[in-house]
């Protein structure tokens, strides 16, 4: 007998997540220096932390051999304060893809089924077989969420829909009103969870309310993540927005200490560090435009995103993706969400983004 026999079929049948590759391993794989690389494969922030978060941890540091507040209560706090909810209808997350977990676990379970786009992000299909629901992939339309055809697709047994907005890999976003709409129209039964990792980077007059929302819909949950517009990836640290009861819910499954002290102290002093992210976004609208526009010279097609990153059709990603890699130069080939002829990069720094124009232009005619 072989353990992997006894394992649940739905646990075999997982294709396991596949996350940018870091710098160390390119060093290692290709005999490159480090200092040499440029990373522009997980949407993560090219402006580095905010000095205040870093403070905010230097400071937290000296506490480290107590363990963290399991309830989180002056984070909660904070964002309660940012977004005019209650602590008690927060649950945080060790990353926002912990609260994603807690969702399907919570909800899901064999016999039941999960609604999400294709070409969506790549945790909701891995969340929803881990705990063996089944997975609903809704035909995306010019690679967005098809709301009419997802709502559609919803079933008795539907106990989630996975909602991005903006989208992850294609950066597409739909208007407040329509999501609204959406989830209005959903059976009772049926949570919709609306994640918003990249919502911090809509341009201010597509920003929606969407927090008054959940006093509206109980089977609403917004997730949010402190991982993209404020930097702190690597502390993974994110948060859910919802119905009391439903966070209680999801409290019952959460590990009691899921987010780290200094997580905490970090995403408070982020969260109040306006400038910084303010910052942040202007760097991302330049970067988006200096790509677009490389792109245009390169005669590629791209779809036009409101995130922090952009998919560009370069023919044939897996060649361009090795290409770039043997330039020192990481991106994200996005076969995996079944478009072969793309790659995604993130949006970096001016200079990060000029060397991998050039890179790309190099390697598109090798
Ligand atoms: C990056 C991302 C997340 C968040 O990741 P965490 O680091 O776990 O907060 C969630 N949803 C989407 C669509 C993302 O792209």
């Amino acid at each position: 007998m072989k353990i992997e026999d006894i394992t649940p079929q739905y646990i075999q049948a997982i294709s396991p997540y596949i996350p940018g590759k870091p710098i160390s391993d390119l060093a290692r794989e290709f005999g490159l220096d480090e200092s040499t690389i440029i990373k522009l494969a997980s949407n993560e922030n090219p402006l580095g932390p905010s000095p205040k978060a870093l403070a905010a941890i230097a400071q937290a540091a000296a506490e480290l051999t107590r363990y963290p507040d399991g309830a989180g209560y002056d984070l909660k706090a904070a964002i309660a304060a940012r977004f005019n909810v209650k602590p008690d209808q927060i649950v945080l997350g060790n990353g926002s893809n912990d609260i994603l977990e807690l969702v399907a676990h919570t909800f899901l379970r064999p016999g039941l089924s999960a609604v999400f786009a294709q070409h969506s992000f790549a945790v909701y299909p891995l969340a929803t077989q881990a705990v063996g629901a089944t997975c609903i992939v809704v035909p995306a339309r010019d690679f967005g969420h098809d709301l009419d055809a997802m709502r559609k697709a919803v079933r008795d047994d539907t106990r989630v829909v996975w909602l991005a907005n903006p989208n992850n890999p294609t950066g597409t976003w739909i208007p407040a009103p329509q999501i609204r709409a959406f989830i209005a129209s959903l059976p009772a039964d049926v949570l919709a969870v609306l994640d918003e990792a990249y919502n911090e980077y809509l341009a201010p007059e597509l920003q929606a309310d969407t927090a008054a929302w959940i006093a509206e819909f109980p089977n609403l949950i917004i997730s949010r993540t402190f991982s993209k517009a404020y930097g702190l990836a690597a502390l993974r640290v994110g948060y859910g927005l919802m119905d009391a009861g439903v966070a209680a819910m999801l409290n019952r499954v959460r590990q009691p200490f899921n987010v780290n002290s200094l997580a905490q102290a970090a995403a408070i002093a982020a969260l109040a560090d306006a400038q910084y992210v303010a910052d942040s976004c202007e760097a991302n609208r330049r970067g988006m435009r200096q790509l677009e526009d490389g792109f245009r010279k390169l005669g590629l097609a791209f779809i036009p995103s409101h995130g922090n990153f952009i998919s560009v059709d370069v023919g044939d990603g897996a060649r361009v993706n090795l290409s770039l890699l043997k330039k020192g130069v990481i991106v994200r080939p996005v076969a995996n969400y079944a478009m072969p002829k793309f790659i995604r990069v993130t949006i970096g720094t001016e200079a990060e983004n000029a060397r991998f124009l050039a890179a790309l232009a190099e390697a598109l005619v090798e």
